[in-house]
């Protein structure tokens, strides 16, 4: 115990090291504050034993051959404090970054982990319900403000009508946004208030959506509430990681995500649980818990046939008796490795072991900054307010000289 305890003790002190290095070798007088603020220059690490037991973002370099998956949203569509809507952050040895749902709420948990927006320009979004998709105009802006300077690629199912598709969606986001949007034109970088989005048949089963930089991602169909929903693999490396979305138990899912690393899959209230907290009649609570989702039993039914690494559930409320209600539900029927998930989650993924943690966040943090590059980007399109308007201005008050541009 005193050993272990020195030892971690060893790790900090290696790691409070190397980034008070880190940050004097990178200061000088015109970066004061910056290499601070930056904090996404993650510090090497001597190796797994200094791997400190809960994840400090920006403070680990990925390996080269891992995958560190980060739960932004496990909850409901009436979401909590602790729990957002759902959203899953996927970083990658090879630099890549992907979002899968974008769900409301999802975003606070994204900002707190202060990435570099730069690369946060791809969201595969499994259905288009508020809960999966919510934050869409949080991401879309926020990430603009934060570090965007290219356009946002959103990737989702058609519908089995054109309106209910991913492409009607975005297109009517961006109309109702289009106050916000203007205004910021010529303010911020013309490209990263772009979005580009790539719609795809939902009905193809093993549908290759996305192939870049030795990444493939697949889709299937899901079963959920209408036509369109989908589950997603994304697979590199050698490493295989599921996101089932919302679904009833289905046959795709078994078939594509089988011995997948990371399988998450949705694992809802039981009809009980669903009655009991949200006053529902149990039928209803029996429809929406058994017909439309997935209720523990069903979960731990589903990953005894995939057999992941580790399996993931979340979609839930996770109230420690519901919590201790939904794994005992899920232990009926399955006893593999198990995560019940909520929101700053980790895991890091290697072909020899996978690794759950939570992550550590500040209540309040600066958001990341942005680079040299966006801030050199193009911007055009200014518009001023009007004469009107600007006659309004209170001519006891003068605001202070514009500095010189550098
Ligand atoms: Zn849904
Ligand atoms: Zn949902």
């Amino acid at each position: 115990m005193i050993g272990k305890i020195a030892k971690s003790l060893l790790g900090l002190a290696v790691v409070g090291v190397v980034v008070s290095f880190g940050y004097r070798q990178g200061y000088d007088d015109r970066d004061a504050g910056r290499e601070m603020r930056l904090a996404r220059s993650a510090a090497a690490q001597e190796g797994d034993d200094a791997r400190k037991g809960s994840y400090y973002p920006n403070t680990e370099q990925l390996a080269d051959d891992e995958m560190r998956v980060i739960a932004l949203g496990t909850g409901m569509p009436n979401l909590t404090k602790a729990q957002k809507s759902s959203g899953w952050f996927v970083e990658l040895g090879n630099g890549d970054v992907f979002l899968f749902d974008i769900g409301s709420g999802s975003m606070e948990n994204l900002h707190a982990l202060r990435p570099d927006f730069a690369k946060v320009d791809k969201v595969f979004v499994s259905h288009l319900h508020t809960d999966h998709v919510g934050d869409f105009g949080a991401l879309l802006v926020g990430g603009w403000l934060t570090g965007r300077y290219t356009p946002l690629h959103v990737y989702g199912p058609s519908g089995a009508e054109r309106p209910l598709g991913t492409a009607a969606f975005v297109e009517h986001q961006i109309q109702s946004f289009a106050w916000d949007l203007s205004g910021r034109s010529g303010r911020l970088p013309d490209a990263g208030g772009r979005v580009e989005v790539h719609e795809f048949d939902y009905r193809v089963v093993n549908n290759v959506v996305y192939e870049a930089n030795g990444v493939t991602i697949t889709s299937w169909p899901a079963i959920h509430a209408l036509d369109g929903p989908v589950s997603y693999k994304l697979e590199w490396n050698g490493l295989s990681f599921v996101f089932g979305g919302d679904t009833y138990p289905n046959s795709w899912f078994i078939e594509n995500a089988a011995g997948a690393d990371l399988v998450i899959h949705e694992c809802f209230l039981p009809p009980a649980a669903l009655a009991k907290y949200f006053g529902w009649g149990l039928a209803q609570a029996t429809n929406v818990s058994t017909r439309i989702h997935t209720e523990p039993t069903a979960f731990g039914k589903i990953m005894s046939a995939v057999r992941p690494r580790m399996a993931v559930g979340y979609h839930s409320v996770l109230i420690p008796e519901l919590a201790q209600e939904i794994l005992e539900g899920v232990r009926q029927t399955y006893d593999g490795p198990l995560t019940l998930a909520s929101d700053l989650y980790v895991w890091n993924i290697t072909k020899d072991r996978i690794e759950v943690r939570e992550a550590v966040v500040a209540e309040r943090a600066y958001p990341s900054s942005v680079t040299p590059d966006y801030n050199s980007a193009p911007r055009t399109g200014f518009t001023e307010t009007s004469e009107f308007i600007q006659s309004g201005k209170w001519a006891e008050y003068t605001p202070p000289p514009m500095p010189e541009r550098r």
